[in-house]
């Protein structure tokens, strides 16, 4: 039996419990239980506040977890990132108020910087070459200017709507994040195979979430030019013939945004009724 610590509620819960199900891993959580185990595949999940998850993983109390890159990078526990999943995508930026003149790292000379991340920044830092002073805080960073509680903020941003609400500006974006899978590092032949068919599972499901079948009606005197307009990785569309001898249905995977790229060009060689519909799965 496996054990996977995931986020018990936020924004990474979402994601994981999401990607998990997409699996094909059933766990029916009644409300709460913090450990429950999967109906149909030898692993049971352990719910926890994502900030624990790089410590539980490296104790070995669970085998692996699902947690944000910023976090395992803040914590710097002795874990093995073995996975990227692409999900819950943000970064870690420094902000200063709008109405400040920003002229570059060295401004932050002598300030006094607010985050819930304070070991990633003083890396940042020493780096740079930059004396501030940090000081930590768990929550709401982002009012701590308008309060006097520090010059600038160092915080998550993915849209930066929270910035703008706050009156708040990104001058240095420090480091890209995503959920990660981590795994602790003396695991058994067993448990790394049950790890090895999640993680292909976990992959199949991301693949297809990028990918769309597509299906349309093409005159078969402009085939060609239909089929020119698809790009590389489409490999081989499937033609297939209609009632209509001058028409044929192409049928083919596209990443999504290949297909608003191709869109325009598809109709104007006398492509109709396009259909795209979801994957719920590739295997490649
Ligand atoms: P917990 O109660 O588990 O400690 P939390 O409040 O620390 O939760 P959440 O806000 O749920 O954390 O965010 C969890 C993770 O999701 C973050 O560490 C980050 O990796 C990612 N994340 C946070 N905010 C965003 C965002 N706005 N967009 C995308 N990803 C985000
Ligand atoms: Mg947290």
């Amino acid at each position: 039996m496996l054990r996977i610590a995931i986020q018990s509620k936020g924004r990474l819960y979402d994601d994981t419990t999401t990607l998990m199900k997409e699996a094909g891993i059933k766990v029916n959580r009644s409300e709460r239980a913090l450990l429950v185990r999967s109906t149909n595949f030898p692993v049971e999940i352990l719910y926890l506040r994502d900030d624990d998850i790089p410590q539980t993983v490296a104790s070995g109390i669970a085998d692996i977890g699902v947690v944000g890159l910023n976090e395992v990078m803040e914590r710097g526990e002795d874990i093995e990132t073995i996975q990227h999943l692409g999900l819950s995508k943000c970064h870690l930026s420094i902000a200063i108020p709008k109405s400040l003149e920003y002229t570059g790292p060295q401004w932050l000379n002598g300030k006094q910087i607010a985050t819930s991340y304070p070991n990633i920044l003083k890396k940042y830092l020493d780096a740079n070459n930059i004396k501030a002073q940090i000081h930590i805080i768990t929550g709401s960073v982002e009012i701590t200017p308008h309060i006097g509680l520090g010059d600038a903020i160092f915080d998550i941003v993915s849209s930066g709507s929270t910035l703008v609400t706050n009156n708040l500006k990104e001058v240095e974006r420090v480091m890209d994040s995503d959920a990660v899978v981590v795994a602790r590092k003396d695991m058994t032949e067993n448990k790394r195979a049950i790890v090895n068919e999640l993680l292909f599972r976990f992959q199949a499901a991301i693949d297809a979430q990028k990918k769309k079948y597509i299906m349309m009606n093409a005159p078969k005197a402009h085939l060609k030019e239909v089929l020119s307009i698809l790009p590389e990785s489409a490999k081989s569309p499937t033609i297939i013939p209609l009632a209509d001898e001058n028409w044929c249905s192409v049928h083919t995977v596209l990443e999504e945004k290949h297909f608003w790229e191709c869109i325009g060009e598809l109709k104007k060689v006398g492509a109709q009724g396009i259909l795209v519909v979801p994957i719920e799965k590739i295997v490649l």
